[in-house]
This record gives C-alpha cells, structure tokens and sequence, in this order.
C-alpha cells in the first residue's frame, strides 16, 4: 500500500472496473471510496445494456459502446467463475416504440443509419412487437428493435467486479474522502484524503458525479450531476421479459418488478424521490403498458450521473499533468461503459495497442476555450 503504481478516487462501477484491469496486468492498485456517498450512480442504476437504443443517429460512439455492451458477454462467465456472483446479464434485445408520427420518422431514420453502419437493428411493426410484448399499448406506431441489446443487474455487477479486483491484489480504503489531488512539478504525486496523504504512481480520477469537485485540479471538470429517479412496480402477470423504452422513459423486467424510469433533472447534488418525478415515471410506465396504470410503487429511489456537455465519458490522461487519469463522466451509459472503460484506462496506462479510436473520449476535448 504504500506508493501504488496508481491510486483510483472513487469505487463506483467505473473505478472498480479500472482497478481490476490494472490489477490484471499486475499494477498495484489502491482505491479510496468515500462512502458511497448518497446518489451514487452505480448502486442505484437500471443496468441496461443500451447502446443502440440510446444513440442518437451518426452517434460517434457507436461502434465503441457496442464493444462494451458485447464485452459483457465475455465478462459474465469470467465473472462468474472468478467470484460465483452472477451479473444477471440478459441479452433479449431492446424495443424502443414510436408513439408519434414526429418519433418514428426519428426511429426509422436510427434503424437506418445503424444498418448503413454495420450494425444489427430492425424496424418493427404494430404487430410485431405486440407478438414480443402482448401487453404493450395499442397507441404505438412501430418500434426499432436492437436485439443485441440487453442489461445486467448493477449491483451484482459492482459486488462481482470489487471482489474480482481484490482477489487479484487491489486493496480498497472505504469511509474516507479525498479532498485533493497532490500535483508536483514532475507530475502526479498522490492525493490527500480525509485522514492522510497517499503518494502513488499515477491517479485515476473515477469520482463520478462528484469529480469535479476534488481540490486540486488540473483543470475544471465539466462533469456535473443529472438526477435520475427510479421506480419499482409489479410486472404485469403473464407478460413475457422485455425491456421497452418509449415517450422518453423505460420499463425493464427485474425479477418479478417493472423497473420504470428515468427523469433527468438539473438539481445539483439532490439525490431525493419527489412525487413529480413519481407521477412522471408512472405516466410513462402506463403509457407503454396501460396496466401498470394502477400498479403500486413498491420501491422508489434516485441516483446521480455524472454528465458531460456533450454525453460522451472522459477516458485517459491528462494532457499536461503526467501521472494524471480520468474515467469518469459517464452520464446514462456508465455500466453499459464501465467494463470497456477498465480495459481502455489499462491499455492506455500499460502502452498497449488500443482498438478504437478514442477522440470521441478525449479528456483535452473541452479543455480548448
Ligand atoms: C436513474 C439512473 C439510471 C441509470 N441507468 C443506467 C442504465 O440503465 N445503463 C447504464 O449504462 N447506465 C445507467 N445509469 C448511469 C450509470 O449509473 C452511471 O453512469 C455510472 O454508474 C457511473 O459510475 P461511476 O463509477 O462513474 O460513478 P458512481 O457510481 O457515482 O461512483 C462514484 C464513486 O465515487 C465516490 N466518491 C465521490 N467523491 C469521492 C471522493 N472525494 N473520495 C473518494 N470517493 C469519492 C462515490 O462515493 C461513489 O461511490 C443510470 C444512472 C441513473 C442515475
């Protein structure tokens, strides 16, 4: 523990998937996790596997974002085998429905730019998502269907990837903050906490929502908080699994829950249930199945994402200040990202070839005002 070769702030899904890709390749790994702290995104987050269904037409990180969707695939059974903790991945697909004339020109003009692109993605009709979903509402006009896409439930995916990198060596500091980064003339020297000061070799910045408000930047961060409330109903009986986006909302099946969200809010670090966002989340629940119309809430909660101006992570180092790393900015597509992000933040760190092209990523991207 003392002077890792990298120290990583925070020990949310992203942090934790670095630690164990850096643990991998035989770097000390420390990480220091605060808390969590309330609205941590990870605990609290839906788990789909989205990144067809969440990107807008000639989205840039396409093709990166399926490679992190598909790399869940790799990683369940590792992860199962690894810890005995199954991740819950499910890959039945995702159907995003079109209510308006207005959203299935926007759908249809998605399915085909996806195709044109390589990748797999379908156009549905009425009737054809009614054979998939039977209990969907009879206002929909169509639907884009991204059958690779699919989920994993969160918490078991934090809980495996913690375990899986500290079987592999990294030593996790729970219950205290850093409050600052330790920046020298030559680089990155470590970070000072709550309690004490840690030197390392490198430092991955990983705070989510809250990374921009370490002292001792760099540079600002523009990373800031989206809150995002939840719910948690009983699936309709008889209803086959499927996950449904539609009118700006979600269903996922859970168990035997409808998990129905999200709202985006702009409320700085609030991270409460409120019954606007409540009464939102069930016009949309009954909006895709009316007969979750009457269907009682049974759990509720909100998390924050840590948000970029422009949607896209921050992932790799600091231009200027050696020794210095960012993983963090993930907003709505952290899990789908985390895993890919690890391997990505390893690459880089261990000078090996990388797959994609990362400019869409890159943290000196905001940084030119
Ligand atoms: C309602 C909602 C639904 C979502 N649904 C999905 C989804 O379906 N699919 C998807 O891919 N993504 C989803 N997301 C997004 C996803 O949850 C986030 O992008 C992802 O969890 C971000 O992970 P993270 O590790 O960067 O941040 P977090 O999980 O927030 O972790 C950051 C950690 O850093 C710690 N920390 C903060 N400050 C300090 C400090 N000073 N010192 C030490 N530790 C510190 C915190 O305690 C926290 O544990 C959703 C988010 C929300 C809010």
């Amino acid at each position: 523990m003392s002077h890792p070769d990298v120290l990583i702030v925070g020990g949310g899904i992203v942090g934790m998937c670095c630690a164990r890709a850096m643990a991998h390749r035989d770097h000390e790994v420390v990480v220091v996790e605060s808390g969590p702290k309330t609205g941590a995104a990870s605990l609290i987050a839906a788990g789909m596997l989205a990144p067809q269904a969440e990107s807008a037409a000639e989205d840039p990180m396409l093709e990166l974002a399926v490679r992190a969707r598909d790399l869940y695939v790799e990683l369940a059974p590792v992860l199962l085998d690894e810890v005995g903790i199954d991740v819950g991945l499910w890959t039945g697909g995702i159907i995003q429905v079109a209510f308006t004339d207005e959203e299935l020109a926007e759908r249809k003009r998605e399915v085909a730019w996806q195709r044109q692109s390589g990748f797999t993605a379908e156009w549905l009709t009425p009737d054809e998502v009614r054979a998939r979903a039977p209990g969907i509402s009879g206002e929909i006009q169509g639907a884009a269907y991204a059958p690779e896409d699919g989920s994993v439930d969160p918490q078991a995916l934090l809980e495996a990837m913690t375990k899986s990198a500290e079987s592999k060596g990294v030593t996790t500091i729970r219950g205290e903050d850093v409050t600052s980064l330790l920046i020298g003339a030559a680089g990155i020297e470590g970070v000072q906490t709550t309690n004490r000061s840690i030197s390392a070799g490198a430092v991955v910045l990983a705070a989510g929502a809250w990374s921009g408000r370490i002292g001792g930047l760099a540079r600002p961060l523009s990373v800031e908080p989206i809150k995002g409330q939840i719910a948690a109903l009983d699936w309709p009986a008889d209803e086959p699994p499927a996950i449904i986006y539609g009118g700006g909302g979600y269903v996922i099946k859970r168990g035997h829950e409808a998990i129905a969200g999200s709202t985006m809010e702009h409320v700085g670090f609030d991270a409460t249930v409120t019954e606007e966002g409540l009464t939102w989340i069930r016009r949309i629940a009954s909006d895709i199945y009316p007969a979750l119309a009457n269907a009682e809430v049974r759990r509720s909660w909100a998390g924050l994402r840590p948000q970029t101006p422009d949607g896209r992570p921050i992932i790799g180092p600091d231009p200027n200040v050696p020794g210095l790393w960012y993983a963090t900015g993930h907003g709505r597509n952290g899990i789908l990202l985390a895993g890919y992000t690890g391997e990505i933040l390893a690459q880089l760190f261990s000078a090996e070839p990388i797959e994609h092209d990362l400019c869409c990523i890159n943290p000196d991207r905001f940084w030119h005002w």
